[in-house]
Protein backbone atom coordinates (compact mmCIF):
# COMPACT_ATOMS: atom_id res chain seq x y z
CA UNK A 1 0.00 0.00 0.00
CA UNK A 2 1.44 3.31 -0.97
CA UNK A 3 2.14 5.05 2.30
CA UNK A 4 0.65 2.59 4.64
CA UNK A 5 1.92 0.31 1.95
CA UNK A 6 1.27 -3.43 3.11
CA UNK A 7 3.38 -4.42 -0.22
CA UNK A 8 5.49 -6.31 2.67
CA UNK A 9 6.94 -9.63 2.23
CA UNK A 10 8.77 -11.51 4.67
CA UNK A 11 10.97 -14.17 5.93
CA UNK A 12 10.18 -17.67 5.59
CA UNK A 13 10.32 -17.92 9.30
CA UNK A 14 7.38 -16.43 10.46
CA UNK A 15 5.90 -18.33 7.65
CA UNK A 16 6.16 -21.83 8.65
CA UNK A 17 3.75 -21.76 11.94
CA UNK A 18 4.37 -24.66 13.82
CA UNK A 19 1.43 -26.86 12.59
CA UNK A 20 0.75 -28.24 16.04
CA UNK A 21 -1.74 -25.36 17.85
CA UNK A 22 -1.92 -23.22 14.74
CA UNK A 23 -3.92 -24.46 11.86
CA UNK A 24 -2.88 -25.74 8.69
CA UNK A 25 -5.56 -24.08 6.56
CA UNK A 26 -4.61 -26.39 3.89
CA UNK A 27 -5.61 -29.18 5.47
CA UNK A 28 -9.15 -27.52 6.55
CA UNK A 29 -12.42 -28.65 5.98
CA UNK A 30 -13.45 -25.53 4.48
CA UNK A 31 -11.38 -24.15 1.86
CA UNK A 32 -10.29 -19.93 2.26
CA UNK A 33 -11.24 -19.79 -1.48
CA UNK A 34 -15.21 -20.83 -0.21
CA UNK A 35 -14.93 -24.31 -1.25
CA UNK A 36 -12.83 -24.95 -3.77
CA UNK A 37 -10.16 -28.20 -3.35
CA UNK A 38 -7.68 -27.08 -0.90
CA UNK A 39 -4.51 -26.43 -2.93
CA UNK A 40 -1.68 -26.84 -0.78
CA UNK A 41 -0.69 -30.60 -1.84
CA UNK A 42 -0.51 -32.68 0.75
CA UNK A 43 2.66 -32.70 2.77
CA UNK A 44 4.31 -30.63 1.02
CA UNK A 45 7.59 -29.06 2.60
CA UNK A 46 7.58 -25.51 1.79
CA UNK A 47 3.72 -24.55 2.15
CA UNK A 48 2.74 -21.61 3.89
CA UNK A 49 1.09 -22.29 6.77
CA UNK A 50 -0.38 -19.39 8.48
CA UNK A 51 -2.72 -18.81 11.61
CA UNK A 52 -6.13 -18.32 10.97
CA UNK A 53 -7.08 -14.79 12.44
CA UNK A 54 -9.89 -14.71 14.72
CA UNK A 55 -11.57 -11.51 12.90
CA UNK A 56 -14.96 -11.12 14.31
CA UNK A 57 -16.60 -7.63 15.16
CA UNK A 58 -17.19 -8.38 18.36
CA UNK A 59 -13.41 -8.26 19.08
CA UNK A 60 -13.48 -4.95 17.47
CA UNK A 61 -12.00 -2.56 20.95
CA UNK A 62 -12.05 0.90 19.46
CA UNK A 63 -12.16 2.35 16.10
CA UNK A 64 -10.18 5.34 15.91
CA UNK A 65 -9.87 8.22 13.11
CA UNK A 66 -7.34 10.93 12.44
CA UNK A 67 -6.59 13.07 9.30
CA UNK A 68 -2.91 12.71 7.80
CA UNK A 69 -1.51 16.38 7.09
CA UNK A 70 -0.88 16.60 3.57
CA UNK A 71 1.09 18.95 2.02
CA UNK A 72 0.88 19.15 -1.91
CA UNK A 73 4.90 20.32 -1.47
CA UNK A 74 6.01 18.08 0.71
CA UNK A 75 6.96 18.82 4.56
CA UNK A 76 7.23 22.44 5.52
CA UNK A 77 11.01 22.93 6.29
CA UNK A 78 11.70 25.95 6.95
CA UNK A 79 12.76 29.02 9.51
CA UNK A 80 10.70 31.99 9.69
CA UNK A 81 10.79 34.96 12.13
CA UNK A 82 7.74 35.35 14.37
CA UNK A 83 8.29 38.78 16.66
CA UNK A 84 11.05 37.91 18.99
CA UNK A 85 11.52 34.15 18.01
CA UNK A 86 12.89 31.99 15.34
CA UNK A 87 10.84 29.46 14.49
CA UNK A 88 12.13 25.81 12.32
CA UNK A 89 8.93 24.56 10.91
CA UNK A 90 8.55 21.10 10.52
CA UNK A 91 5.30 20.02 9.79
CA UNK A 92 3.29 18.55 6.79
CA UNK A 93 3.78 15.13 6.56
CA UNK A 94 0.70 13.35 5.07
CA UNK A 95 1.08 9.29 5.57
CA UNK A 96 4.39 9.35 6.21
CA UNK A 97 5.09 10.93 9.52
CA UNK A 98 6.25 7.66 11.61
CA UNK A 99 8.08 6.46 8.52
CA UNK A 100 10.48 9.50 7.82
CA UNK A 101 10.20 11.19 10.96
CA UNK A 102 14.22 10.69 11.93
CA UNK A 103 15.10 11.71 8.36
CA UNK A 104 13.06 14.94 8.48
CA UNK A 105 13.73 15.54 12.23
CA UNK A 106 17.83 15.56 11.23
CA UNK A 107 16.94 18.06 8.75
CA UNK A 108 15.04 20.73 11.27
CA UNK A 109 17.87 19.57 14.14
CA UNK A 110 20.36 21.01 11.65
CA UNK A 111 18.03 23.76 11.24
CA UNK A 112 17.86 24.76 14.76
CA UNK A 113 21.06 24.00 15.85
CA UNK A 114 22.43 26.62 13.22
CA UNK A 115 20.51 28.80 14.75
CA UNK A 116 23.09 29.13 17.43
CA UNK A 117 20.81 28.30 20.51
CA UNK A 118 21.32 25.49 22.89
CA UNK A 119 17.64 25.86 24.68
CA UNK A 120 15.09 25.03 22.38
CA UNK A 121 11.11 24.44 22.69
CA UNK A 122 9.90 22.10 20.50
CA UNK A 123 5.80 22.57 19.46
CA UNK A 124 4.07 19.35 19.22
CA UNK A 125 4.42 15.72 20.99
CA UNK A 126 3.37 13.54 18.05
CA UNK A 127 5.88 11.55 15.82
CA UNK A 128 7.46 14.70 14.48
CA UNK A 129 7.70 16.52 17.85
CA UNK A 130 9.42 13.21 19.98
CA UNK A 131 12.11 12.50 17.16
CA UNK A 132 12.85 16.20 16.79
CA UNK A 133 12.91 16.66 20.54
CA UNK A 134 15.26 13.82 21.08
CA UNK A 135 17.78 14.42 18.25
CA UNK A 136 18.26 18.04 19.33
CA UNK A 137 19.24 16.42 22.48
CA UNK A 138 21.35 14.15 21.06
CA UNK A 139 23.10 17.16 19.30
CA UNK A 140 23.66 18.72 22.71
CA UNK A 141 20.11 21.12 22.91
CA UNK A 142 18.37 21.70 26.41
CA UNK A 143 14.55 20.97 24.90
CA UNK A 144 11.14 21.41 26.56
CA UNK A 145 8.23 20.25 24.61
CA UNK A 146 4.62 22.25 24.67
CA UNK A 147 2.02 20.32 23.21
CA UNK A 148 -1.87 20.26 23.94
CA UNK A 149 -2.08 16.59 23.69
CA UNK A 150 0.27 14.12 24.33
CA UNK A 151 0.62 9.77 23.54
CA UNK A 152 -1.92 8.29 23.15
CA UNK A 153 -3.68 10.93 22.47
CA UNK A 154 -1.74 12.89 19.71
CA UNK A 155 -3.01 11.64 15.67
CA UNK A 156 -0.05 10.45 15.26
CA UNK A 157 -1.11 7.27 18.16
CA UNK A 158 -4.29 6.85 15.34
CA UNK A 159 -1.77 5.87 12.77
CA UNK A 160 -1.50 2.16 10.63
CA UNK A 161 2.22 1.84 11.81
CA UNK A 162 3.80 0.66 8.68
CA UNK A 163 7.32 1.57 6.81
CA UNK A 164 5.50 3.91 4.47
CA UNK A 165 7.93 6.54 3.81
CA UNK A 166 6.08 7.80 0.20
CA UNK A 167 2.40 7.34 1.53
CA UNK A 168 1.02 10.78 0.23
CA UNK A 169 4.30 12.74 0.96
CA UNK A 170 3.44 15.16 -2.01
CA UNK A 171 2.22 15.51 -5.49
CA UNK A 172 3.68 13.93 -8.41
CA UNK A 173 4.54 17.36 -9.90
CA UNK A 174 6.36 18.68 -6.49
CA UNK A 175 8.47 15.38 -6.76
CA UNK A 176 11.32 18.16 -8.56
CA UNK A 177 14.95 16.66 -8.36
CA UNK A 178 15.77 18.76 -5.24
CA UNK A 179 12.67 17.06 -3.74
CA UNK A 180 13.69 13.80 -4.55
CA UNK A 181 17.30 14.07 -3.25
CA UNK A 182 15.44 15.54 -0.06
CA UNK A 183 13.44 12.85 0.71
CA UNK A 184 16.21 9.79 -0.32
CA UNK A 185 18.48 11.39 2.40
CA UNK A 186 15.41 11.21 4.94
CA UNK A 187 14.70 8.00 4.09
CA UNK A 188 17.68 6.53 4.63
CA UNK A 189 18.42 8.37 7.85
CA UNK A 190 15.12 7.05 8.91
CA UNK A 191 15.47 3.88 7.86
CA UNK A 192 18.51 3.17 9.47
CA UNK A 193 17.41 4.81 12.77
CA UNK A 194 15.00 2.54 12.52
CA UNK A 195 17.57 -0.92 12.33
CA UNK A 196 18.57 0.34 15.52
CA UNK A 197 15.29 0.26 16.78
CA UNK A 198 14.96 -3.75 16.36
CA UNK A 199 15.13 -6.51 19.15
CA UNK A 200 14.27 -4.24 22.20
CA UNK A 201 11.88 -5.21 24.98
CA UNK A 202 8.43 -4.63 24.19
CA UNK A 203 9.26 -5.08 20.24
CA UNK A 204 8.61 -1.43 19.63
CA UNK A 205 9.85 -2.20 15.89
CA UNK A 206 9.83 -4.96 13.81
CA UNK A 207 9.84 -6.84 10.44
CA UNK A 208 6.81 -8.34 9.34
CA UNK A 209 5.87 -10.56 6.38
CA UNK A 210 2.83 -9.84 4.52
CA UNK A 211 0.40 -11.10 1.97
CA UNK A 212 -1.26 -9.29 -1.05
CA UNK A 213 -3.62 -11.51 -2.03
CA UNK A 214 -6.35 -10.99 -5.09
CA UNK A 215 -8.66 -12.45 -7.14
CA UNK A 216 -7.09 -11.96 -10.37
CA UNK A 217 -3.32 -11.88 -11.02
CA UNK A 218 -3.33 -8.59 -12.69
CA UNK A 219 -5.01 -6.64 -9.66
CA UNK A 220 -2.79 -3.96 -8.10
CA UNK A 221 -3.25 -2.43 -4.27
CA UNK A 222 -4.33 1.27 -5.81
CA UNK A 223 -6.04 2.18 -8.73
CA UNK A 224 -4.46 4.87 -11.13
CA UNK A 225 -6.17 8.67 -10.22
CA UNK A 226 -7.78 9.04 -13.82
CA UNK A 227 -10.35 11.78 -13.00
CA UNK A 228 -7.82 14.31 -13.93
CA UNK A 229 -6.52 15.03 -10.41
CA UNK A 230 -2.88 15.24 -10.11
CA UNK A 231 -1.38 11.82 -8.71
CA UNK A 232 0.45 11.26 -5.29
CA UNK A 233 4.09 10.87 -5.97
CA UNK A 234 3.65 7.14 -4.15
CA UNK A 235 6.30 5.66 -5.50
CA UNK A 236 9.68 7.12 -4.22
CA UNK A 237 10.85 4.37 -2.54
CA UNK A 238 10.63 2.45 -5.70
CA UNK A 239 12.25 4.76 -7.82
CA UNK A 240 15.05 5.87 -5.79
CA UNK A 241 15.79 3.64 -3.24
CA UNK A 242 14.79 0.00 -4.85
CA UNK A 243 17.31 -2.22 -2.69
CA UNK A 244 16.30 -0.42 0.56
CA UNK A 245 13.40 -2.98 1.93
CA UNK A 246 13.21 -6.92 0.78
CA UNK A 247 11.39 -7.20 -3.03
CA UNK A 248 7.87 -8.85 -3.63
CA UNK A 249 7.91 -12.57 -4.61
CA UNK A 250 5.16 -14.24 -5.88
CA UNK A 251 3.73 -17.37 -4.08
CA UNK A 252 2.30 -20.14 -6.23
CA UNK A 253 -0.88 -21.30 -5.71
CA UNK A 254 -0.54 -24.69 -4.21
CA UNK A 255 1.94 -22.96 -1.40
CA UNK A 256 -0.48 -20.83 0.11
CA UNK A 257 -3.78 -21.52 1.75
CA UNK A 258 -5.62 -19.12 -0.31
CA UNK A 259 -6.83 -21.23 -3.06
CA UNK A 260 -6.62 -20.04 -6.23
CA UNK A 261 -6.42 -16.77 -5.64
CA UNK A 262 -3.22 -14.51 -6.76
CA UNK A 263 -0.13 -14.50 -3.54
CA UNK A 264 2.73 -12.11 -3.23
CA UNK A 265 4.73 -11.59 -0.31
CA UNK A 266 6.89 -8.76 1.28
CA UNK A 267 8.56 -8.17 4.52
CA UNK A 268 7.99 -4.58 5.88
CA UNK A 269 8.50 -2.76 9.40
CA UNK A 270 5.93 -2.51 11.56
CA UNK A 271 5.84 0.06 14.25
CA UNK A 272 3.75 -1.05 17.41
CA UNK A 273 3.19 2.67 18.12
CA UNK A 274 2.21 2.20 22.11
CA UNK A 275 5.37 0.70 22.89
CA UNK A 276 7.35 2.70 20.61
CA UNK A 277 5.91 6.00 21.59
CA UNK A 278 6.45 5.20 25.34
CA UNK A 279 10.32 4.36 24.57
CA UNK A 280 10.48 7.75 22.75
CA UNK A 281 9.18 9.64 25.83
CA UNK A 282 11.13 7.36 28.32
CA UNK A 283 14.53 8.53 26.47
CA UNK A 284 13.33 12.27 25.99
CA UNK A 285 12.98 12.68 30.16
CA UNK A 286 16.08 10.48 30.36
CA UNK A 287 18.01 13.15 28.79
CA UNK A 288 16.41 15.87 30.94
CA UNK A 289 13.38 16.97 28.40
CA UNK A 290 10.14 18.54 30.33
CA UNK A 291 6.63 18.73 28.90
CA UNK A 292 4.58 21.07 29.32
CA UNK A 293 1.06 20.96 28.08
CA UNK A 294 -0.02 24.14 26.53
CA UNK A 295 -2.07 25.15 23.71
CA UNK A 296 -1.12 27.91 21.34
CA UNK A 297 -4.00 29.75 19.62
CA UNK A 298 -2.08 32.11 17.82
CA UNK A 299 1.59 32.82 16.60
CA UNK A 300 1.86 35.50 18.56
CA UNK A 301 1.11 33.12 21.90
CA UNK A 302 4.68 32.00 20.62
CA UNK A 303 5.68 35.13 22.58
CA UNK A 304 5.18 34.36 26.10
CA UNK A 305 7.78 31.26 25.98
CA UNK A 306 11.28 31.59 27.52
CA UNK A 307 13.17 30.05 24.46
CA UNK A 308 14.08 32.10 21.57
CA UNK A 309 14.25 29.23 18.90
CA UNK A 310 11.16 27.09 18.19
CA UNK A 311 10.34 23.95 15.88
CA UNK A 312 7.21 24.25 14.79
CA UNK A 313 5.89 20.17 14.92
CA UNK A 314 2.07 20.89 15.15
CA UNK A 315 0.82 18.51 12.13
CA UNK A 316 -2.53 19.14 11.16
CA UNK A 317 -3.01 21.26 13.69
CA UNK A 318 -0.35 23.78 11.76
CA UNK A 319 -3.51 24.23 9.46
CA UNK A 320 -5.32 26.45 12.19
CA UNK A 321 -2.28 27.94 14.32
CA UNK A 322 -0.11 29.11 11.32
CA UNK A 323 -3.56 29.58 9.17
CA UNK A 324 -1.80 27.40 6.77
CA UNK A 325 -4.25 26.35 4.50
CA UNK A 326 -1.25 24.33 2.29
CA UNK A 327 -2.24 21.55 5.32
CA UNK A 328 -5.02 19.45 3.88
CA UNK A 329 -6.55 16.79 6.03
CA UNK A 330 -6.59 13.13 4.88
CA UNK A 331 -9.15 10.62 6.69
CA UNK A 332 -8.14 7.49 7.39
CA UNK A 333 -10.18 5.10 9.81
CA UNK A 334 -8.43 2.29 11.74
CA UNK A 335 -10.74 -1.35 13.34
CA UNK A 336 -8.53 -2.01 16.49
CA UNK A 337 -8.59 -5.40 17.69
CA UNK A 338 -8.18 -8.12 20.34
CA UNK A 339 -3.97 -9.18 19.12
CA UNK A 340 -3.38 -12.68 18.77
CA UNK A 341 0.28 -13.86 20.24
CA UNK A 342 0.22 -16.31 17.27
CA UNK A 343 -0.62 -14.16 14.26
CA UNK A 344 2.54 -12.21 13.22
CA UNK A 345 1.23 -11.52 9.42
CA UNK A 346 -0.14 -8.91 7.81
CA UNK A 347 -2.79 -8.80 5.10
CA UNK A 348 -3.59 -6.98 2.30
CA UNK A 349 -6.78 -8.32 0.34
CA UNK A 350 -10.10 -6.53 -1.62
CA UNK A 351 -9.26 -3.20 -0.50
CA UNK A 352 -8.52 -3.68 2.97
CA UNK A 353 -5.16 -3.76 4.97
CA UNK A 354 -4.75 -5.90 8.19
CA UNK A 355 -1.67 -5.10 10.49
CA UNK A 356 -0.64 -7.88 12.87
CA UNK A 357 0.43 -5.12 15.35
CA UNK A 358 1.20 -6.18 19.18
CA UNK A 359 -0.47 -3.58 20.50
CA UNK A 360 -3.59 -4.39 18.89
CA UNK A 361 -4.47 -5.75 15.35
CA UNK A 362 -5.34 -2.79 12.68
CA UNK A 363 -8.01 -3.26 9.74
CA UNK A 364 -8.46 -0.60 7.41
CA UNK A 365 -10.00 0.43 4.17
CA UNK A 366 -7.45 1.56 2.40
CA UNK A 367 -10.04 2.93 -0.38
CA UNK A 368 -9.30 3.04 -4.23
CA UNK A 369 -6.41 5.73 -4.55
CA UNK A 370 -4.76 8.35 -2.72
CA UNK A 371 -7.48 10.64 -2.65
CA UNK A 372 -9.54 8.48 -0.51
CA UNK A 373 -10.01 10.74 2.66
CA UNK A 374 -8.53 13.87 1.05
CA UNK A 375 -9.96 16.87 2.43
CA UNK A 376 -12.05 15.27 4.80
CA UNK A 377 -11.57 16.56 8.17
CA UNK A 378 -14.52 14.57 10.03
CA UNK A 379 -13.31 12.36 13.07
CA UNK A 380 -16.50 10.58 13.63
CA UNK A 381 -16.15 7.08 14.05
CA UNK A 382 -17.65 5.21 11.02
CA UNK A 383 -18.43 1.56 12.55
CA UNK A 384 -20.16 -0.53 9.93
CA UNK A 385 -17.02 0.75 7.48
CA UNK A 386 -15.44 -0.95 10.26
CA UNK A 387 -16.95 -3.85 10.39
CA UNK A 388 -16.44 -4.60 6.32
CA UNK A 389 -13.12 -4.50 6.87
CA UNK A 390 -12.87 -7.31 9.25
CA UNK A 391 -15.13 -9.12 7.32
CA UNK A 392 -13.20 -8.51 4.47
CA UNK A 393 -10.23 -10.30 5.91
CA UNK A 394 -12.70 -12.79 7.66
CA UNK A 395 -13.31 -13.98 4.41
CA UNK A 396 -10.07 -15.29 3.73
CA UNK A 397 -10.71 -18.08 6.26
CA UNK A 398 -12.70 -20.84 6.86
CA UNK A 399 -15.27 -20.48 9.38
CA UNK A 400 -14.36 -20.95 13.04
CA UNK A 401 -15.15 -24.45 14.00
CA UNK A 402 -16.73 -22.55 17.44
CA UNK A 403 -17.29 -19.40 18.19
C1 LIG B 1 -5.14 6.55 9.47
C2 LIG B 1 -3.68 6.97 9.37
C3 LIG B 1 -2.73 6.00 9.18
C4 LIG B 1 -1.38 6.37 9.10
N1 LIG B 1 -0.46 5.38 8.97
C5 LIG B 1 0.85 5.70 8.91
C6 LIG B 1 1.82 4.68 8.83
O1 LIG B 1 1.50 3.51 8.83
N2 LIG B 1 3.12 5.03 8.74
C7 LIG B 1 3.50 6.35 8.76
O2 LIG B 1 4.69 6.61 8.64
N3 LIG B 1 2.60 7.34 8.88
C8 LIG B 1 1.28 7.05 8.94
N4 LIG B 1 0.35 8.03 9.06
C9 LIG B 1 0.78 9.42 9.03
C10 LIG B 1 1.30 9.88 10.37
O3 LIG B 1 0.42 9.46 11.38
C11 LIG B 1 1.42 11.40 10.38
O4 LIG B 1 2.21 11.83 9.31
C12 LIG B 1 2.06 11.81 11.69
O5 LIG B 1 1.24 11.38 12.76
C13 LIG B 1 2.24 13.30 11.80
O6 LIG B 1 2.83 13.52 13.05
P1 LIG B 1 2.90 14.94 13.70
O7 LIG B 1 3.74 14.80 14.91
O8 LIG B 1 3.29 15.93 12.67
O9 LIG B 1 1.39 15.28 14.06
P2 LIG B 1 0.49 14.96 15.35
O10 LIG B 1 0.58 13.57 15.77
O11 LIG B 1 -0.86 15.51 15.03
O12 LIG B 1 1.15 15.81 16.51
C14 LIG B 1 0.97 17.20 16.59
C15 LIG B 1 1.31 17.66 17.96
O13 LIG B 1 1.19 19.08 17.99
C16 LIG B 1 0.28 19.46 18.99
N5 LIG B 1 -0.44 20.65 18.57
C17 LIG B 1 -1.10 20.84 17.41
N6 LIG B 1 -1.62 22.07 17.38
C18 LIG B 1 -1.28 22.65 18.54
C19 LIG B 1 -1.53 23.93 19.11
N7 LIG B 1 -2.25 24.85 18.47
N8 LIG B 1 -1.04 24.21 20.35
C20 LIG B 1 -0.33 23.27 21.01
N9 LIG B 1 -0.07 22.05 20.51
C21 LIG B 1 -0.53 21.75 19.31
C22 LIG B 1 -0.63 18.26 19.16
O14 LIG B 1 -1.28 18.31 20.42
C23 LIG B 1 0.38 17.13 19.03
O15 LIG B 1 1.06 16.97 20.24
C24 LIG B 1 -1.00 7.73 9.17
C25 LIG B 1 -1.97 8.69 9.39
C26 LIG B 1 -3.31 8.33 9.49
C27 LIG B 1 -4.34 9.38 9.73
Amino acid sequence: MAGERVDAMMGRRNLLVGAGASLMLAGCAGSADGGRKPMVPEGARDALRLTPIRATPDRITRITVCTRPFRAQGPRLEVERIGQKLVVHHYGHGGSGWSLSWGTGLVATEKAMALGERDIAVIGCGAIGLTTALQLQRAGAKVTIYAKDLPPDTRSSFATGVWSPDSRICLEQYATPEFKALWARMCLTSFQSYQNLLGLPGTPIEWVDNYFVADQANRERHEAVTDGRPPFADALQHELLPTLTPHAAEVPAGLHPFGSRYVRRNTNMVFNISSYARLLLDEFHANGGRIEVQEFHTPADFARLTQKVLVNCTGYGARALMGDTSVMPVRGQLARMIPQDDVHYGLFYDGVSFVPRRDGFVFQVIGPDDYYGYGDDSIEPDRPLAEQAVRTIAGLFPPPAFG
